[in-house]
């Protein structure tokens, strides 16, 4: 495969962009290194490189892209609020008539308001949980990412119920001290961390269906026990749906479930493509936020025309029939393609999946949590990833990241992930 225009790219971008990237996750570096391909462009399943490639995508931009690149009626959606003006730093109209969508199909946002990222939703929620508990630490599930504001880049690695050591430069170690990491799926090491520090912790925060350390979903109770556990000792409980905010289904991973947060960060998905993120809850908990209350959160793109309007019409895409069976279905044919590969080769490989969104693993033990992800095969994944991309099917170059199917996936691509995985697995082996 000719790679030449992004080599030079690269080289170019590493000259001017740190790392070359302006997120390091599109680095290679979790792949052992490389240079990461340049698209130019993104039509539906596929996405094409500055050297003519073709690729079946399943990035999906980790995470938001779930009806295709430039989906038509969010395109036009995009192009119609940007002929009105794209930011006007007044209210408009739309954006209550995305806040009543986003209501409609999450009954515990009683009240929401929009941001700009993920990370700034997840950021906001932990701030309002504070202001409303006056208690001041959290806890999160090693391996769980929230996004990059200071309290969250913490401990991401095992370790049950210890204090947070920062896992970034320039987080003090103050602020990782706030933060109490126990395992996912583990009710007991979360009772243990709350029967320690429960009068201090205003949240306990948890991804509903982990999505950063691959597709892992909670063991049947575990969310219940997380919601009573946290209630007992007085916190409250933030759902972390940036991921998983009508992935699955329309509406979010609660509603899957059947459990309620107190608060729920999102992002993602219900941009449509622009940033965006949001978050909200019940009423009593939302109306300390600033102008009613004391916590402040404020933005200048916060709910601008045209991430609003992409929001929107994504969600119109995602209310049409027969989208989320599709997703399913497709995510079906995947994953038992991928079982029967695994199961006629010797390498060592495990499929975690939930509808349309999936996870290969190079393990041959089932994945419940973070160092059940981390201890499958690095090498084996890099491998893998690149005998994939040099075969025209892109994902994201990590082994703790999932498979986005979206709603422009058909079946013949999914023969032909199929064909380039079972070659993969043959070259591996040999
Ligand atoms: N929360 C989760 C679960 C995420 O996966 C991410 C990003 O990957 C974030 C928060 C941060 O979102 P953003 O990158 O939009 O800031």
């Amino acid at each position: 495969m000719e790679k030449t225009h992004s080599e030079a790219l690269y080289k170019e971008a590493c000259e001017h962009i740190v790392g070359g990237v302006n997120s390091p996750s599109r680095s290679f570096k979790g792949v052992g290194g490389g240079t990461p391909i340049f698209m130019e462009k993104g039509e539906g399943a596929y996405f094409y490189d500055v050297d003519g490639n073709k690729y079946i995508d399943y990035l999906g931009a980790y995470g938001p892209i779930i009806t295709g690149h430039a989906h038509p009626h969010i395109t036009r959606a995009i192009t119609n609020a940007a002929h009105n003006g794209t930011l006007y730093g007044t209210p408009t109209k739309l954006e209550s008539q995305f806040a009543m969508m986003l209501k409609n199909s999450i009954p515990s946002l009683e009240k929401v308001r929009f941001v700009n990222s993920g990370t700034e939703a997840v950021m906001t929620t932990i701030r309002v949980a504070r202001a409303y508990t006056g208690r001041t630490k959290v806890i999160k599930f090693a391996g769980c990412y929230h996004g990059h504001s200071d309290l969250v880049l913490v401990a991401a690695g095992s370790g049950p119920s210890t204090l947070g050591s920062p896992d970034s430069a320039g987080v003090t170690k103050n602020i990782a001290e706030e933060v109490i990491t126990v395992p996912f799926n583990d009710p007991e090491n979360l009772k243990k961390a709350l029967d320690k520090w429960g009068n201090e912790v205003a949240a306990v925060l948890v991804e509903p269906i982990v999505g950063n350390f691959g597709i892992v979903e909670p063991v049947p109770g575990f969310l219940e026990t997380v919601n009573q556990l946290a209630h007992n000792a007085g916190s409250l409980v933030i759902y972390d749906e940036v991921i998983t905010a009508f992935r699955f289904m329309y509406g979010g991973a609660q509603n899957l479930l059947g459990v309620t947060p107190d608060m729920t960060a999102m992002g993602k998905i219900i941009g449509g493509g622009l940033p965006i993120g949001a978050y909200g809850g019940r009423i009593d908990i939302m109306e300390n936020v600033a102008p009613l209350g004391p916590a402040y959160q404020a933005g200048t793109m916060s709910g601008n025309p045209a991430s609003i309007s992409a929001g929107i019409a994504c969600l119109e895409v995602l209310q049409e029939e027969g989208v989320y069976e599709k997703l399913d279905y497709l995510g079906s044919r995947l994953e038992d393609g991928l079982n029967n590969i695994i199961k006629n080769h010797t390498v060592p490989a495990t499929v975690n999946r939930l509808k349309g969104a999936l996870t290969l693993y190079f393990t041959s033990q089932k994945v419940q949590n973070y160092d059940d992800a981390d201890n499958s095969n690095d090498v084996l994944f890099s491998k893998f990833f690149k005998k994939m991309l040099n075969q025209g099917i892109n994902l994201a170059p990590s082994k703790y990241e999932a498979w986005f199917i979206t709603t422009a996936h058909e079946e013949k691509d999914i023969e032909e992930t199929l064909k380039a995985a079972e070659k993969a697995f043959d070259e591996i082996e040999k």
